[in-house]
């Protein structure tokens, strides 16, 4: 069995970005695992521009973006392999990997899941009705649209307000379709407020809140949706159908990350972030497995991947070289206000980054993390949406030699 220092699940932004940090801090043995055909995960359909801006300080569209880091990963002559998946990983760290060559077993010292995620479905809303064609996420418009060159429909209504989805609205518009609206079950929008600006205002594209789809028509193609309103417990509201018709309905309703890898090998997922349980090393519950990216926790910006997917690869660094990570004494808990936070657990040893996203939006509140009881760290947030993951930097010197942590919002 061939065994690597560091093998990498997934050529998307993460895996590169901690693969390319690993090779510069001297770690050789590496390979990079990538299902497609092409290295680049999911930016290379994401043809829009807004990318880089805080890692590079300009703005490049997703397949530029991605393509600084396959050309640093070619120039330091990193192993990636694409068209080849992994369909197993143990615990000892035993990578099954599948390609035309057939299947392959490698051994790994540590192992960095980068995997990404994917998005929910029709199915996993149960919204009633046919089952016609035109009824597809917006990643899968957007795969369509960008990479195959094929229209997907010409009167298009959005469900959910996520990123993608306000894109994906703004994309057929310039394509010339007639978008009839986006539909947000919640009372305020799940996408970033630039968007919601640069993809729906711009365009005089309607958005509306506490709304949803209740059921879908149509035989061979769709033919109309019909809208409802909700209450605040998000009960559709009797008596405020109304049918719309459209042939095809964009679905934008969330991401999840993709851990059943991460599963097979026992590690334990974090269930309100559907990723793994890291400290902050990101480290899984199993040592030398290690999580970045969406896999880890649903980024809004591709550059926090790389970020964070850099710092792991310090971490990776030192787990090869020492076969050890420092134990985890706290645990680091979301409290009132906040729908989680990453990582969950620390050492005390190490300074590191706390991402977290808010429950709903809060216009001059204050963030607190506590530890023992003791205020560690106090900012004040002007405006925090639910839809924009915070971060803050926990020095080491402000943590104390006892107590866990928890984050709140004032
Ligand atoms: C449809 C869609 C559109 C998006 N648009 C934007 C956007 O416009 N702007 C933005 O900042 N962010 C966007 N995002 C968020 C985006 O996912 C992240 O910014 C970033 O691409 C995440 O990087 P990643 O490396 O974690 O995951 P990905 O880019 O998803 O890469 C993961 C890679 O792992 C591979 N993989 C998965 N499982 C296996 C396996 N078992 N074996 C081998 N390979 C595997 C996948 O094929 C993929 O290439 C979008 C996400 C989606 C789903």
């Amino acid at each position: 069995v061939k065994s690597y220092q560091a093998v990498i699940i997934g050529g998307g932004p993460a895996g590169l970005g901690a693969a390319i940090a690993l090779k510069k801090q001297g770690i050789q043995d590496i390979l990079v695992v990538e299902r497609e055909h092409h290295l680049g995960g999911i930016l290379r359909q994401c043809i829009h521009d807004g990318f880089g801006l805080t890692r590079f300080g300009e703005s490049l569209s997703g397949p530029e973006y991605a393509q600084r880091f396959i050309e640093e990963a070619q120039r330091l002559q990193i192993e990636c392999r694409t068209d080849c998946t992994v369909l197993h990983l143990t615990e000892e760290k035993i990578v099954t990997l599948c390609s035309r060559a057939g299947l392959e077993v490698v051994a790994a010292r540590a192992v960095v899941l980068a995997m990404g995620c994917r998005e929910r479905t029709r199915g996993a809303l149960a919204i009633a009705g046919t089952r016609p064609a035109g009824v597809m996420t917006a990643g899968v418009a957007q795969h369509y649209m960008n990479l195959r060159n094929i229209m997907v429909g010409r009167e298009v209504v959005v469900l959910g307000s996520g990123d993608i989805g306000l894109i994906m609205a703004r994309r057929m518009t310039l394509e010339g379709a007639k978008v009839k609206g986006v539909f947000e079950i919640q009372p305020y929008p799940s996408g970033l407020p630039r968007n919601i600006m640069q993809c729906l205002n711009d365009y005089d594209i309607p958005l509306y809140l506490s709304h949803t789809v209740t059921e879908i028509r149509g035989r061979e193609r769709l033919s109309a949706v019909t809208i409802s309103q909700v209450d605040e417990a998000m009960r559709v509201l009797p008596g405020t159908e109304r049918e719309l018709s459209c042939d095809t309905l964009i679905l934008s309703v969330g991401l999840i990350p993709e851990n059943e890898l991460s599963l097979d090998a026992g590690v334990v997922l974090d269930y309100r972030t559907k990723g793994a349980l890291v400290d902050e090393h990101y480290q899984t519950s199993v040592p030398g497995i290690f999580a970045a990216g969406n896999v880890l926790h649903v980024h809004d910006l591709v550059d926090f991947v790389t970020l964070e997917a850099e710092a792991l690869a310090n971490a990776v660094t030192e787990y090869v070289k020492r076969n050890t990570m420092p134990d985890c004494k706290f645990t680091v808990v979301p409290g009132e206000g906040i729908g989680h936070v990453v990582p969950q657990r620390c050492s005390g040893r190490d300074a590191f980054t706390l991402s977290l996203r808010v429950t709903r939006p809060r216009r001059d509140c204050i963030v607190t993390v506590h530890q023992g009881g003791r205020e560690i760290l106090r900012q004040t947030v002007k405006n925090a949406l639910p839809a924009e993951m915070l971060q803050y930097s926990i020095p080491a010197e402000r943590l104390n030699a006892e107590g866990d942590l928890e984050v709140a919002l004032l």
